[in-house]
């Protein structure tokens, strides 16, 4: 990937009040079959926070304590550390005049990494759309377990019309590897609809390849036996929800050099996205330049 590429690809358009988004350019062949180069974000949810609620909590306790004052801290943070820090601050009850102050909280984060007392990062949770992805990449998204819920479009129920793929950066670069790529994927989608045409006309025949029930869910039932053909290179978008916590942990695993490329850079577009939204909680993260032009995550507080 040429720097040129990677530089248009990490614009990150924030519009006043709304959150950040990557926008990939859309590509057709000269069938018209669209397929994308680069992985799109979008942040749909972030948490919204209002602490009013605790101060019948707060003033419940001694007087002397001062916790009555928690809330008239003067230095505002993003909604997450917003709610990270409060977490935290209630395993040790530092509600009162002692207590890190939000003016403080970068150091008070920086305790909580170098401490690993991430269980406080667990409440605060972020939601992407992510497009312009292929299978392989989602393949590997979902082995992450603690923390991330996923909904992937589904290849049972969603059919032809909709059908993209993912260049991968090398052949994009590559005039002829370029070419392979088009007409193979307009090859793929050409089967597609060819099976799937065979496999309706022969089950309304009564040939019956699809088991007996044919009637019901026929187009499921054709789906989840043509998609077996579809390659790796399917474009496969995902709702992705992970706590700060999780987040970490992904971006620490998947923004290593050693990483898949394609899911390296959906990594570092996220982490783009994660620090704006909340960067006293990112900001550890340091981006690496690596030898083919493309970017990685280090952090000195890997498993937090
Ligand atoms: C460079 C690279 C190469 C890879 N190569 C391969 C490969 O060749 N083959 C392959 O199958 N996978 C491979 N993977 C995937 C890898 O093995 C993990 O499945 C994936 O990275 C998710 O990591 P995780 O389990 O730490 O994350 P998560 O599932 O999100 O878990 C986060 C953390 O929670 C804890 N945890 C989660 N579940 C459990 C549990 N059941 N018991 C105890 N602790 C738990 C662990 O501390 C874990 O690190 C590779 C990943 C990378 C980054």
């Amino acid at each position: 990937m040429s720097n040129k590429e990677n530089d248009r690809n990490l614009e990150i358009k924030t519009p006043e009040g709304y959150l950040p988004v990557v926008k990939p350019e859309v590509f057709e062949t000269k069938q018209g079959l669209v397929y994308l180069q680069s992985p799109g974000i979008a942040v749909i949810s972030v948490p919204s926070v209002d602490l009013r609620g605790i101060q019948g909590f707060l003033d419940g306790f001694p007087e002397e304590l001062g916790f009555s004052d928690f809330l008239k801290d003067p230095t505002p943070l993003p909604s997450a550390e917003t709610l990270c820090k409060f977490a935290g601050q209630l395993c040790y009850e530092s509600f009162g005049p002692n207590r890190t102050v939000n003016e403080y909280a970068v150091k008070y984060f920086e305790n909580i990494m170098e401490s690993g007392h991430g269980s406080v990062l667990e409440h605060a949770n972020v939601t992407m759309l992510w497009w312009g992805i292929s299978r392989s990449l989602t393949h590997e998204l979902v082995r992450h377990r603690a923390g991330f819920g996923f909904s992937q479009v589904s290849q049972r129920y969603v059919g032809g019309k909709t059908l993209r793929f993912v260049e991968r950066p090398e052949y994009a670069g590559d005039p002829y590897l370029h070419k392979l790529f088009e007409d193979r994927i307009d090859r793929a989608q050409q089967e597609y609809e060819a099976m799937t045409d065979y496999l309706v006309a022969k089950q309304k025949e009564g040939a019956e390849i699809l088991g007996a029930e044919h009637k019901t869910d026929l187009r499921k039932k054709v789906r989840q036996a043509a998609r077996s053909l579809l390659p790796n290179e399917t474009e496969a978008p995902v709702v992705v929800t992970a706590n700060i916590r999780a987040w970490r942990h992904f971006l620490n695993m998947r923004g290593s050099e050693h990483a898949e490329t394609e899911i390296r850079r959906a990594a570092f577009e996220s982490y783009r996205c994660l620090s704006r939204i909340a960067p006293l909680l990112f900001g550890d993260f340091k981006v690496v330049h690596l030898h083919d032009g493309t970017h990685g995550l280090s952090t000195p507080f890997p498993k937090v």
